[in-house]
C-alpha cells in the first residue's frame, strides 16, 4: 500500500481543506502557482489512490482464493474435522465427520461430542477432556465413537485449544481419523504373534546369513532355551547350537537346500548349560524383498529318551534270548554229561580207597581231579540254565559287598589289589537273593582282579554305592587295562572269554545278567581300552519280601545209619552200577530197576526201606512212577529219594516243592551221597 509522505503535503492538504470551505478572500489571495501545486498534488493522490484500490482489490481476490481453499480442504479433507465450544457442543463439522458418524454434518452442530463416545471409551475420553481442559496446546487420544446407527469405530483425536479475543471464552479444533482399518490390522496382528506365542513348538525368524541377530522369536523358544526375548533377539542362533553341530553349518548356505527347505536333527544349549535336543524345519522366506529363514524346531528329549530305551529294551530282549537258547543247550549238555560223569568220579574215588600203588593213585588223582574240574562247569552251566525264581529276603547291599570282599581277602592282599569302597550310609534296605547277588559281586570282583594283576601285577579297585531315584546303583571300576569296543558287544554273551583255556568259561558275566535282570534289575558296562573298566549294577529296592524259604540241605544232626533194603532206579547202567557199589560197601540190601514199570513190579513184591529215582527217564518218567508208588501207600512215597542229573526245570521244582521229597543232583561224589543217605536213613 502507498504511503503519503513529506509536510509539503499537509500544507497543501491544509489549503485544500481552506478552499474547499470556499472562502472568497481565500480564493482571491491563493496564487495560480499554488493552486497549479496543489491540482499537481490532488493528481498524485488520485494515483496513489487507484494503486490502493487496486491492491486492495488484489488482496480481497487472494482472500477469497483462500477462502474457497480452505473450504474446499475442509469440505473434501478425508480427516474428520469440527469446532467445538463449552460443554463439547460441536459448533462446525466438515463432511467427513459427518460421513464417519453417519449423519449430515449440519445435523451435527449443536450436538455434543460426548453424546458419540461408544461405552466402552467412556473411561478414555474423560481421561482426554481433563487433558483438553489444559492449555497446553494439542491432546490426542484413541477411543471408540459410535456411528448413527449405534455401531462403532477406532478414531485418533487430536485437540487444539483456542482462546477466543475476550481470554475467557474456549474452543477446541479437534480433528478426528478413523483408524479402525489400522486397529484391525493390529489387533490381527496381535492374534497372530498371541498364537505364535501359544504354539508348543518353538519358532524363530532370522536372516538368511545366520551371524545376524534373530528377528523374531516365539515364547515357547525363550521358555524351552532360559532367555528373555530380549536376550535372544540380540544373539545369532549360532551363539546356542552346539559347536558340533554347528560344524555341519559352516556356511550360511548349507542351512537350507537348492529349494530353500531344511529338515534335521540339532542340539541347543540352554542359558543354564544344559542340552536341548531338537527336530528343526527351516524354510527360506521372503518377507519385504528380504530373504529370511523361518525355523520352526521341536524338542525331542522325550523321543531321544525313548529310543535309548528302546534300544536297550531291545538290546535286552536279544541278550535274553539268546541267554534262554544257549540255557536250553546248555541244560541238554549238563543232563548228558551228569550221568556218565557220576560215574567217572565216582570210581575214581572208590579207586582212590583201594590199597593201589603210588603212580596209579597219582593217576587216578587226575582222573578225578579232571571229572570234577568238568563237573564245576556243568554245574555253573546248570547255575546258568537255571529258570527258578530267586529266594528273596531283606538284603543290606553293603554289608553283602564287605561280606563278599572278605571271602576274596586273601586273593586281593596277595595281588596287590587295594579296594576303595565309597558307601552310601543311607542305601536301603532291598528285598533280593543275598546268595545270587554275593556271586555277581564275587563274580565283577574276580574279574577286576584276574585283569588288574595280569596287566600290570597290581591295582585298585574302587566299589561304590549309592541310591538313584528308587533304585541302589553299585559301580566297580578297576584300573586294568580296560575292555576294547569290539568285546565291549561281547561281554555278557555266554561263552565270552579272553581267559585262556581252564582259566575261564565265559558264563560269569551272563550269569550275572541273568541274576540282576531276574532281580528286576540291569548290568552294564563302560570303558575304553587302556582306561579300565566299570561295571554297574542297578537293582531296584524293593520293600515288600516274598515267602522266604530256607535252604532244606542244611546238615541236620547225623543220624546212625541202619542198614536198608534200597531199590536204585535209573536208565543209566553206569549210575546204577555205581551207586549198589556204594551201597553194598555201606552195608545195604541192594536191588536195582533200569526203567519204572520194572520197578514198580519189585516195588510191589518187596518192601524198601528206600528207594532212589531218577526223575528223567524214557517210557514211565520218574515223577510218574512217584504217583504210582504214593497211590499204593504214601508211607512207601515218603521213603522216596529221587536222583537228577537234569536242570531243575520249573515243572521239576514245582514237583519237589510239591512232594517235599528227597533230592540228589547228580554228579555226586561218593562222601556227598553217604552223607545224603545217612540223613534220610
Ligand atoms: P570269564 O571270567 O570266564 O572270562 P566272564 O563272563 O566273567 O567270563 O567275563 C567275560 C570276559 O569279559 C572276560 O574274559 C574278559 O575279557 C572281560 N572282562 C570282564 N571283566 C573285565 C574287567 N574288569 N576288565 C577287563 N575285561 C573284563
Amino acid at each position: 500500500m502507498v504511503k503519503r509522505t513529506g509536510s509539503g503535503s499537509d500544507e497543501h492538504r491544509k489549503l485544500a481543506d481552506k478552499l474547499a470551505a470556499g472562502s472568497p478572500r481565500l480564493i482571491r489571495e491563493t496564487s495560480v502557482a499554488d493552486i497549479q501545486k496543489l491540482v499537481h498534488e490532488l493528481n498524485v493522490h488520485q494515483v496513489e489512490l487507484e494503486m490502493q484500490n487496486e491492491e486492495l482489490r488484489q488482496l480481497q481476490l487472494e482472500l477469497q482464493e483462500a477462502r474457497d481453499k480452505y473450504q474446499a480442504l475442509y469440505k473434501f479433507m478425508p480427516t474428520g474435522y469440527c469446532t467445538l465450544e463449552r460443554n463439547f457442543v460441536i459448533v462446525e463439522a466438515n463432511p467427513a465427520l459427518g460421513e464417519m458418524v453417519g449423519m449430515d454434518e449440519h445435523k451435527l452442530c449443536g450436538r455434543k461430542l460426548t453424546n458419540f463416545i461408544a461405552p466402552d471409551s467412556q473411561e478414555s475420553f474423560y481421561f482426554y477432556k481433563r487433558k483438553m481442559g489444559t492449555n497446553d496446546g494439542k491432546s490426542t487420544c484413541e477411543l471408540k465413537l459410535l456411528r448413527a446407527d449405534k455401531t462403532s469405530f477406532y478414531v485418533h483425536m487430536m485437540s487444539n485449544v483456542i482462546l477466543e479475543q475476550d481470554e475467557h471464552t474456549r474452543r477446541y479444533h479437534v480433528s478426528i481419523t478413523d483408524i479402525s482399518e489400522l486397529k484391525q490390522t493390529e489387533e490381527e496382528l496381535q492374534l497372530r504373534a498371541q498364537l505364535l506365542d501359544s504354539a508348543s513348538d518353538m519358532i524363530m525368524l532370522h536372516a538368511h546369513n545366520p551371524d545376524q541377530p534373530l528377528m523374531y522369536v516365539n515364547e515357547m523358544m525363550c521358555q524351552s532355551l532360559g532367555y528373555s526375548r530380549e536376550e535372544l533377539l540380540a544373539m545369532n542362533m549360532r551363539r546356542f547350537v552346539v559347536p558340533e553341530i554347528q560344524s555341519q553349518f559352516p556356511s550360511r548356505h548349507q542351512i537350507l537346500d537348492d529349494k530353500g527347505i531344511n529338515h534335521f536333527e540339532s542340539v541347543w544349549v540352554r542359558k543354564d548349560g544344559s542340552m536341548l535336543p531338537v527336530e528343526v524345519n527351516a524354510r527360506l522366506v521372503k518377507i519385504g524383498g528380504r530373504r529370511l529363514v523361518l525355523a520352526s524346531a521341536r524338542d525331542i528329549t522325550e523321543r531321544r529318551k525313548l529310543e535309548t530305551e528302546q534300544r536297550e529294551l531291545e538290546q535286552i530282549a536279544h541278550i535274553t534270548s539268546r541267554l534262554a537258547s544257549v540255557g536250553e543247550l546248555a541244560a541238554g549238555i549238563a543232563h548228558e554229561i551228569n550221568n556218565p560223569l557220576t560215574g567217572v568220579i565216582g570210581y575214581a574215588e572208590l579207586l582212590q580207597q583201594e590199597d593201589l600203588p603210588e603212580h596209579v593213585q597219582k593217576d587216578l588223582k587226575t582222573i578225578n581231579d579232571g571229572a570234577q574240574r568238568v563237573a564245576s562247569i556243568v554245574n555253573r552251566l546248570l547255575t546258568f540254565a537255571r529258570q527258578t525264581k530267586p529266594m528273596r529276603g531283606y538284603v543290606n547291599i553293603n554289608e553283602l559287598i564287605l561280606n563278599t570282599l572278605d571271602l576274596r581277602e586273601y586273593h586281593l592282599r596277595t595281588d596287590n589289589i587295594e579296594v576303595v569302597t565309597e558307601f552310601d550310609p543311607n542305601l536301603p534296605i532291598t528285598v533280593a537273593d543275598g546268595g545270587q547277588l554275593q556271586q555277581v559281586f564275587l563274580n565283577l570282583i574276580a574279574n577286576a582282579e584276574f585283569e588288574m594283576k595280569r596287566s600290570h601285577d597290581k591295582g585298585r579297585l574302587l566299589i561304590k554305592t549309592e541310591k538313584m531315584n528308587n533304585n541302589i546303583l553299585i559301580a566297580f571300576k578297576d584300573d586294568g587295562p580296560g575292555i576294547s569296543k569290539e568285546n565291549m558287544e561281547k561281554l555278557f554273551s555266554p561263552f565270552f572269554t579272553t581267559k585262556e583255556v581252564g582259566s575261564g568259561t565265559g558264563l560269569g558275566l551272563s550269569i550275572c545278567y541273568g541274576i540282576v535282570v531276574e532281580h528286576g534289575g540291569r548290568i552294564w558296562a563302560k570303558s575304553k581300552m587302556w582306561e579300565g573298566a566299570a561295571f554297574f549294577v542297578e537293582l531296584p529296592v524293593v520293600i515288600e519280601p516274598t515267602q522266604f524259604k530256607m535252604d532244606e540241605t542244611e546238615d541236620k544232626k547225623p543220624v546212625e545209619t541202619k542198614v536198608a533194603k534200597i531199590l536204585v532206579i535209573d536208565d543209566e547202567d553206569i549210575v546204577r552200577r555205581f551207586l549198589t557199589r556204594v551201597l553194598i560197601d555201606e552195608g545195604h540190601y541192594v536191588d536195582v530197576a533200569d526203567n519204572g514199570e520194572e520197578a514198580l513190579k519189585k516195588i510191589k513184591d518187596e518192601r524198601y526201606n528206600l528207594i532212589l529215582l531218577d526223575i528223567k527217564m524214557p517210557g514211565m518218567s520218574g515223577t510218574e512212577l512217584y504217583q504210582k508208588i504214593k497211590r499204593i501207600a504214601k508211607s512207601l512215597a515218603n521213603r522216596v529219594v529221587f536222583i537228577t542229573g537234569d536242570i531243575m526245570g520249573d515243572d521239576t521244582k514245582n514237583f519237589l516243592d510239591k512232594t517235599n521229597a528227597f533230592c540228589i543232583t547228580k554228579p555226586f561224589d561218593v562222601g556227598q551221597l553217604k552223607k545224603e543217605l545217612k540223613r534220610f536213613l
